[in-house]
């Protein structure tokens, strides 16, 4: 286990305050409409001012439409002798998410094409959903099916749950900068009880978002927890004007897990938001894998499609797909600690630190700006050889002057000055408050 950032004084240790959260948040049933998604909003409305924004069923967004709102309240399966041998208020995980209402008894042979199990991994209930399908099913690990069905019983299967006309519920934050310019970080929360996917990545953008909140930005943000994919879609449609002025951003999701740290690239695996981040690993002298961007995935097939082209990256530890227990209720607090999210909440906020910095400055004069002026230039002029490191900031400053063009980046420029987009910005703002440079 990695120690949880307190090397690092970018923020304070929010491990014991995550779990607490993880604790709270567990247990509620989310989908991708209903009560559970606005539960687990207001509960993130005690860390950080989120808006709740409600887009109605009916709601045609792009080529999809926001299906009815659902709800459940209950769900079992009874054996003949009448003993719930699988119950929903055991675990969420046991029904398919939007199951349509049932009640009735059935012999085995028909109710096990609505049962779901995973042989390989036996003691795990699987996770499945029917969102575009009204049918229902149930989901049970292979070794309570082998030990509580068999194949000339009648069984009794009860779903108490509604489909009705409602709302897709979303949670917003908008931080305002310096520039209107924005970067987006995008988390979804339509998962029920699983704790690397998503809930890791839930709460950490709460916690991501309240230390924003705390620091004077350049740039501003946009903080988004939706249902994946209809979530995502419905945002892009209820906001198209802001959407598609983003450049880049974040899908946060899978920060919690005991395994590997990595990165999803964006798909221009040479943006600064993919350079920045693999900076962030290096310094921190972490081991990491790389995930070329591909069209499987998480939110960021919906942000980097035509219409939009954000460039979306994810810093993950234990991605989505890559870890056994991944869709399964073997994804567990067990599984997920506070001390690692707190960790990958670090590392979100150095590499966001770091995106916040990258201004692109033009210079104030056509030709070299009078630094003397400004007590920027040693006063005995032709004392100091070039190559001198009592010049380094000297130097520093003139490359940077130079190529302050309004084009160059200052993440570019940091690559080309083989310095740190950190200290490059205690020269740039100087310069920026004596109105040598301006940022565009
Ligand atoms: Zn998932």
């Amino acid at each position: 286990m990695e120690s949880s950032g307190n090397q690092n004084p970018i923020m304070q240790d929010y491990a014991k305050q995550i779990d607490d959260y993880l604790h709270r948040l567990f247990p509620i049933t989310r989908s991708i409409t209903g009560g559970g998604n606005r539960e687990t909003l207001r509960i993130l409305q005690e860390v950080v001012p989120l808006e709740i924004k409600e887009y109605p069923s009916g709601q045609h967004v792009y080529d999809w439409v926001i299906p009815k709102e659902w709800n459940i309240k209950d769900a079992w399966i009874k054996n003949s002798k009448g003993e719930k041998i699988v119950d929903f208020k055991k675990n969420n995980l046991h029904l398919v998410s939007y199951s349509v209402p049932v009640h009735k008894k059935l012999m085995f042979s028909e109710l096990k094409k609505h049962l779901h199990y995973r042989e390989e991994l036996p003691e795990a209930i699987p996770y499945r959903t029917t969102y575009y399908e009204e049918t229902w099913g149930f989901c049970v690990s292979y070794n309570d099916l082998s030990a509580s069905f068999n194949e000339k019983e009648e069984y009794e299967v009860y779903i108490d749950s509604s489909l009705a006309n409602g709302s897709l519920s979303i949670g917003e934050l908008l931080i305002q900068g310096k520039s209107s310019k924005e970067y987006l970080i995008s988390t979804y929360i339509c998962h029920p009880s699983m704790a690397n996917d998503n809930l890791s990545g839930v709460v950490m953008t709460a916690f991501l978002a309240k230390e924003l909140l705390k620091k004077k930005l350049n740039f501003s943000y946009r903080i988004i927890f939706v249902p994946e994919t209809i979530g995502a879609i419905a945002y892009c449609a209820n906001n198209e004007k802001a959407m598609k002025k983003i450049d880049c951003g974040f899908v946060a999701t899978t920060v919690g897990g005991p395994g590997q740290l990595g990165y999803k690239q964006s798909f221009d695996k040479d943006h600064f938001i993919d350079r920045i981040i693999e900076q962030t690993f290096e310094e921190n002298n972490k081991d990491y894998i790389t995930y070329p961007f591909d069209i499987h995935g998480s939110d960021e097939r919906q942000y980097s499609s035509p219409g939009f082209r954000i460039n979306m990256a994810t810093i993950c530890k234990d991605r989505y797909y890559e870890y056994d227990y991944y869709h399964t209720s073997l994804d567990d607090l067990n599984f997920v600690k506070g001390a690692t999210i707190n960790y990958s909440l670090m590392l979100y906020l150095e590499t966001i630190s770091k995106l916040d910095k990258n201004i692109t400055y033009k210079t104030q004069y056509p030709c070299e700006a009078m630094l003397s002026k400004y007590g920027l230039y040693p006063k005995a002029g032709g004392s100091l050889l070039p190559g001198d490191p009592k010049i380094n900031n000297l130097e520093t400053i003139l490359w940077f002057l130079f190529y302050c063009d309004g084009k160059t980046d200052m993440f570019k420029i940091s690559e080309k000055l083989n310095t740190d987009i950190e200290c490059l910005y205690s020269i740039s703002h100087k310069l920026e408050e004596k109105g040598v440079v301006v940022g565009i």
